[in-house]
């Protein structure tokens, strides 16, 4: 396929680690945003293939592990009621809320569905006028403009039994909670290639100026990130803080104005929550106040949900970079894919999923 197989080649990607081997002469530690990365270095191997002084980190970037617990707990009481089709994507059926995820409450007798495209729930709620029909709207910048597209459709069809539960979270707001926390370690981002393609990376220079970091927007493919990464450590090796584009196939410096556009009609700057993390300010997008017809939060009662996290998860720490998957002690044993305990063991884009299916287990080793 073309734009993929040949950055899947591995003469090329050999050739470009062997660069990365030639430029670096001291420790760095860089840090993948996106989940989507994370899974592929860890499925190429690539973070095993590099010289020991870089060591990758793996980032907050996957956003059913960073939606919020009490969100979850609030979608799986919304999707419990009787008048309700509850839809979402796939990955956010079996992430645990506090006591039970989503597969648990359409065993339960809950209308519970995944939908491919926001739209398709829009259609639903056409279809359904005696149900109310709730999109959960989960995701970064990526999905926004598709999320605000269903809103703008309801409105345009006139529709009062559809809604969104919202949990947008940004990407800028979570590299400065990073970069400015005490125990950062983080001395370089790979910025997230899909991301930059629907937001472009014009929010990334001051961040870079400000704390000394190179940023390079990077890809998902293996020499997509080998580049990335010789990129960010010629600029750590000269000193250089700058941001640039190693995806320019996908992304402009502006981004995709028109979908800008779209969330900018729909959703406001918000702070927000992060599972593991914390709050972050101005982190999150809700949906604009003239909007709040279509805002599951107020047209249910959610004020009662109480949220426990586990005790044993460590994901916050992970997220952070501060911790690997093998740090944690139920990592492979009371946590699995099968049975979760964390968010980051549930989505295809987690960090300790991508671990445990590509054989980073050690569990001998504790
Ligand atoms: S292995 Fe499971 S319990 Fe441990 S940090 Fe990852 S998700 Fe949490």
């Amino acid at each position: 396929m073309k734009y993929l197989t040949e950055y899947r080649d591995s003469d090329l990607t050999r050739r470009a680690l062997d660069e990365i081997r030639r430029t670096v002469t001291r420790p760095w530690v860089i840090m993948e945003v996106c989940g989507g990365q994370t899974h592929s270095i860890v499925r190429h191997g690539l973070d095993q293939l590099l010289p020991p002084e870089i060591e990758l980190v793996h980032g907050p970037g996957c956003p059913v592990c960073v939606t919020a617990l009490e969100t979850v707990d609030k979608a799986l009481a919304i999707a419990a009621h009787p008048d309700v089709i509850f839809t979402s994507y796939g990955d956010m059926l079996r992430v645990p809320g506090s006591g039970r995820d989503l597969f648990a409450v359409r065993a339960g007798g809950g209308d519970v569905r995944v939908v491919l495209s926001p739209l398709d729930a829009v259609k639903l709620a056409q279809q359904h006028p005696e149900k109310q029909v709730v999109f959960f709207a989960i995701g970064f910048e990526t999905t926004a403009p598709g999320n605000a597209m269903s809103v703008l459709q309801a409105q345009a069809l006139g529709l009062k039994n559809f809604s969104i539960l919202t949990a947008h979270v940004r990407v800028p707001p979570a590299m400065h909670a990073i970069l400015g926390s005490p125990s950062n370690r983080v001395q370089a981002f790979l910025a997230a290639g899909h991301v930059c393609a629907v937001m472009g990376y014009h929010e990334y220079p001051p961040i870079a100026q400000q704390y000394k970091v190179p940023i390079v927007v990077t890809g998902f493919e293996p020499l997509d990130i080998a580049h990335g990464i010789l990129q960010v450590v010629s600029q750590l090796e000269q000193g250089r803080a700058e941001a640039e584009n190693a995806y320019a196939r996908a992304v402009t410096f502006q981004g995709n104005l028109p979908a800008q556009a779209t969330i900018e009609k729909v959703f406001v700057e918000c702070d927000r929550y992060w599972r593991g993390i914390g709050l972050i300010p101005g982190s999150g997008w809700k949906l604009r106040p003239e909007l709040a017809d279509f805002d599951a939060e107020l047209r249910f009662d959610t004020a009662e949900v109480r949220s426990v996290e586990s005790p044993l998860c460590i994901a916050g720490l992970v997220l952070q970079g501060l911790k690997k998957p093998q740090d944690c002690p139920a990592f492979g044993r009371q946590c699995t894919p099968e049975h979760p305990l964390g968010a980051t063991m549930v989505s295809s884009e987690g960090t300790c999923a991508a671990y445990y299916r590509y054989g980073r287990l050690n569990l001998d080793a504790s």
